[in-house]
């Protein structure tokens, strides 16, 4: 098919629809590199301005999605399900919950990715673990997959190309804050993993890309749409990122967090998230019917240590030292605890999530250019949680770090915390289930 681009362009911008031949061949086209970058930037721009009615959208993502392979998981028995965060700050649920739903008895192929902005990224989380490897062959994951009920890799190179393409040219063109673009590159990537059902933890607040509720409602309802027209059960729950999920930020320390999570302990919020994402998995997986009785196979599973073991034995099968998950003091350490304290007394009202991150950013935790390294022992540890109260110069977090950028970073954390005279209403975690 010949696309005559400037019309096709042009028609989008002033809000037509396009055909699911025309989308189809226009992604065909930019993945083979048969136009050039900037027609592509204005046709994204007039997409973010118009949107995509929904058949463009399912030929969109299913044009992505079609752009390079698809993974087969059809030699594990069952119902294969996986769980996708939209990003947030602490955010390290994906470590302890799928080995914890794979000790229940449902297989979890999981792909992830890296740090994106401000937010962290389960790869490198990983990548903390000595010795680790996230970079899998299909064949790997395959074998991984029937012989532990679960993998934790990366995005391999044929995976959705078309995505990785675009995404790297929305980045730099304003164009990444658009639901429908959004929606389909996270389904193109997440319905190539040969899943069976997908629960979507859906962040909202100061710490998330979707910042107010109607936008990542919004989001959540695209993304389920999207999933149960390819046949994917597809749930979503929209929870709360106005502060930092758990105690750690930063790579190695998450790492640490979530083996507390999974040897029965770790911060209350990361428990019950775990549960309720984990309680969504098991009901698509088929493992049970009923959401209460799922929570109650996690609790168990993260109790008697059978997701600990299991995190153990993948650690083991993908390289990495398994004994971290006894002694975390294994995992990489930074030569500095530095404590930032509280100006006054009174009670924490707000930990802003996006000043953490930046802090941990600051000391090596993140990114700032996709070439830059990370230092996976530094980061921030909470010492105290919205609603704590606190005396003057009582520790409110520590600063972990191998000496760059300290100063910055002490500061930044420092004007995190809000103090207040009353304590905060309370916030609930879960939101809405959609
Ligand atoms: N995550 C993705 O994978 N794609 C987006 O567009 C945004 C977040």
């Amino acid at each position: 098919m010949g696309l005559f681009l400037p019309g096709l362009i042009r028609r989008k911008r002033d809000g037509a629809a396009l055909t699911t031949d025309e989308i189809r061949e226009v992604i065909r086209a930019y993945t083979a590199a048969e136009f050039p970058d900037y027609q592509m930037s204005a046709l994204l721009m007039a997409v973010l301005f118009k949107g995509l009615n929904p058949e463009e959208l399912a030929a969109w993502t299913d044009a992505m999605l079609h752009s390079g392979a698809v993974l087969d998981h059809s030699h594990v028995p069952g119902r294969k399900v996986d769980k996708h965060s939209t990003g947030g700050v602490g955010d390290k649920i994906s470590l302890a919950l799928a080995p914890a739903v794979a000790a229940c008895g449902v297989p979890v192929p999981m792909i992830s990715g890296r740090g994106l902005g401000h937010t962290g990224g389960t790869l490198d989380k990983l990548e903390s673990i000595p010795g680790f490897t996230v970079d899998l062959s299909a064949e790997r994951s395959r074998d991984l997959l029937a012989r532990l009920g679960l993998f934790l890799g990366g995005q391999t190179a044929d995976l959705a190309p078309a995505d990785r393409k675009l995404y790297a040219l929305r980045d730099v063109t304003g164009t990444v804050e658009s639901i429908p673009l959004i929606a389909s590159s996270i389904m193109s990537k997440k319905l190539a993993e040969g899943i069976d059902g997908l629960v979507l933890d859906v962040k909202v607040g100061a710490g998330a890309f979707m910042r107010d509720l109607d936008r990542a409602r919004e989001l959540a309802r695209t993304l389920i749409s999207i999933g149960e027209a390819a046949g994917v059960r597809t749930r979503a729950l929209l929870t709360n990122m106005d502060r930092p999920l758990g105690r750690a930020v930063g790579n190695a320390l998450e790492v640490r967090e979530a083996l507390a999570v999974l040897g029965g302990g770790g911060p209350p919020d990361t428990v019950e998230l775990t549960c309720e994402l984990g309680a969504e998995m098991l009901v698509l997986g088929g493992a049970t019917d009923d959401l209460e009785d799922g929570r109650k196979m996690l609790r168990a599973a993260l109790a008697d240590g059978s997701a600990r073991d299991r995190f153990a034995a993948l650690i083991e099968a993908q390289g990495g030292d398994p004994e971290v998950c006894r002694d975390p003091s294994r995992l990489p350490t930074a030569a500095h605890r530095a404590p930032v304290l509280a100006p006054r007394a009174g009670y924490v009202a707000a930990i802003a999530p996006r000043e953490v991150a930046q802090s941990a950013l600051e000391v090596g935790a993140g990114r700032r250019t996709k070439e830059d390294a990370i230092d996976p022992a530094t980061g921030v540890e909470l010492a105290v949680v919205p609603g704590d109260p606190v005396d003057a110069g009582e520790p409110l977090a520590h600063l972990h770090h191998n000496g760059a950028n300290a100063g910055t970073a002490r500061e930044l954390l420092a004007g995190a915390f809000d103090i207040a005279d009353e304590p905060p209403p309370p916030a609930p975690l879960i939101i809405e289930r959609i």
